[in-house]
């Protein structure tokens, strides 16, 4: 069947790069969400991303709104499936700390920040690093001064005027790898504020309906805003705010796009982890592998591929199956589960054999034929793990520097 897309052009903005993932200009339309987790906890906060990454997110946002948070961070971003922005609240200082952390993008809210002083340290710090930034203008906590300037009222012309003097601070120290949303949770007034800020910029934009609410009428609300701009050609990067599991954002985003012909449907949606300091294969080598394997075969299955079994299920548990390396073998999981082990050079095959019987006869079927190896490869997954921990000790992606100098930084 022909797919046939949105009657629009979609408008040429400029390219920027948020970690590996391209917003704007010709890079498909990404979609993101953001963690509801508290920052600080590493763990529970990265199996989100990974939730959100098999749910069709491309980038992640986390709220870095106290110095533990930043911390947190340090030890998330070199673990994280996709790439990681960091939610800056009031503080200045948290979005330098976040930038030590690794992060792959910021997000300011012009409304919060408004000493110029320190919108320029930030972009200086940021310009320095490559990494951008997004103007994120919010219709509920626009600056007092413009909403006194435009009759005590949120109007469109006053949040693109929020966004045009930050960007006027950026280009003061040069720096314009630069994305922009004007969101409210009118869905008439963000699509009237979007629609004048694309006539007078080509930044990328990030479109959303802010504080949308909980479905369904969170996401009619979410869709009606976003697919009108989408069809107009407006927009680069989406994110849908709803009041329930944030995997429900991402999973509307990747809908929404995938029904206006914007992205295609895919088969096996691979992930992979970014590998780290604990990886015990070549992660990029065999999710490549993997990713050449499945191309032709129509099964529409998460596959995951891990670095390493300490963290590999844990991470990856939402995925419908998955791979994790540890002493020279790979374990198998479904959905978590470890089912089976298998010599290293054999991963990949064992994957496409999986996940056929999978398509062919369903998960329950699967659990019930690694019956008799499921114990043995908890075990085995065990055994390696703790071999992994002693062999790479606890702090196997040195975040621990980063966080020291963070901590350092707050003590000045
Ligand atoms: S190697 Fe392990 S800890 Fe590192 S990113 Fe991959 S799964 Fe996570």
């Amino acid at each position: 069947m022909q797919l046939i897309k949105s009657s629009y052009e979609r408008k040429k903005t400029k390219k920027l790069m948020v970690g590996n993932v391209g917003v704007g200009g010709d890079a498909p339309i990404s979609v993101q969400s953001m963690t509801i987790t508290k920052t600080a906890d590493v763990e529970g906060t990265l199996q989100q991303i990974y939730a959100l990454a098999a749910a069709g997110a491309d980038i992640v946002r986390c709220t870095c709104n106290e110095p533990e948070a930043a911390v947190g961070l340090a030890r998330i971003v070199p673990r994280s499936p996709v790439p990681i922005v960091a939610d800056i609240h009031h503080q200045y200082k948290r979005a330098l700390e976040a930038l030590e952390a690794g992060v792959d993008c910021l997000r300011l809210n012009p409304g919060n920040i408004r000493k110029p002083e320190h919108i320029k340290a930030v972009a200086s710090e940021a310009k320095d690093r490559n990494i951008p930034i997004r103007i994120g203008v919010n219709g509920g906590s626009l600056d007092p001064e413009l909403y006194e300037k435009y009759g005590s009222k949120v109007t469109p012309e006053a949040m693109v005027e929020s966004a045009l003097r930050e960007i006027d601070y950026f280009n003061q120290v040069d720096f314009d790898l630069i994305k922009i949303s004007v969101k409210a949770s009118s869905v008439p007034l963000m699509i009237e504020a979007y629609r004048q800020l694309s006539e007078q910029v080509d930044y990328p934009l990030h479109l959303g309906v802010t504080e949308a609410g909980p479905p369904p009428a969170g996401i009619v609300k979410s869709t009606a805003g976003i697919a009108t701009l989408l069809n107009e050609g407006i927009g680069d990067t989406i994110r849908y705010s709803l009041t329930t599991d944030p995997v429900e954002e991402a999973r509307m985003g990747r809908t929404l796009l995938e029904s206006l012909g914007l992205r295609e449907r895919k088969n096996v949606d691979l992930i992979a982890c970014p590998s780290c300091g604990r990886a015990e294969i070549d992660v990029y080598e065999v999710a490549e592998k993997a990713q050449q394997a499945f191309q032709d075969k129509e099964l529409p299955l998460q596959v995951a591929v891990m670095g390493c079994v300490v963290n590999g299920p844990g991470e990856a548990r939402d995925a419908d199956l998955g791979i994790a390396a540890g002493n020279k073998r790979g374990h198998l999981f479904i959905k978590g589960v470890n089912v089976a082990v298998v010599p290293e050079d054999e991963m990949v095959d064992a994957l496409v054999e999986w996940a056929t019987y999978i398509s062919d006869n369903g998960f329950e079927a699967a659990l019930e034929r690694a019956k008799s190896t499921r114990e043995e490869a908890r075990k085995a997954a065990e055994q390696d793990r703790d071999r992994n921990l002693q062999a790479k000790g606890e702090d196997a992606n040195a975040s621990e520097a980063k966080v020291a100098i963070i901590e350092k930084s707050r003590e000045e």
